[in-house]
């Protein structure tokens, strides 16, 4: 009997290690490979900015997003 066989090669997407952006700690994760929570933040600047098409993202650890949030001036609900 002939059994045929084909190569394939399969493209497969995996977390890599995630930093703060803003004090630039790597974060951790639990014994079951879970990340400590952040934020994630992505921007796709529009036209009526000076960065018309730029696209940006930042991870914000937990720590960071409390000093960042404490600028504010009007707080978040
Ligand atoms: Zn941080």
């Amino acid at each position: 009997m002939l059994i045929k066989t084909e190569k394939r090669t399969q493209e497969t997407e995996v977390v890599g290690n995630i930093y703060c952006n803003m004090c630039g700690r790597q974060l951790k994760t639990d014994k079951h490979g879970y990340y400590e929570d952040f934020v994630h933040i992505e921007k796709r600047w529009g036209y009526t900015s000076e960065k018309d098409g730029k696209e940006q993202s930042v991870d914000i650890c937990e720590h960071c997003w409390d000093k960042f949030t404490a600028g504010f001036a009007i707080k978040d609900k």
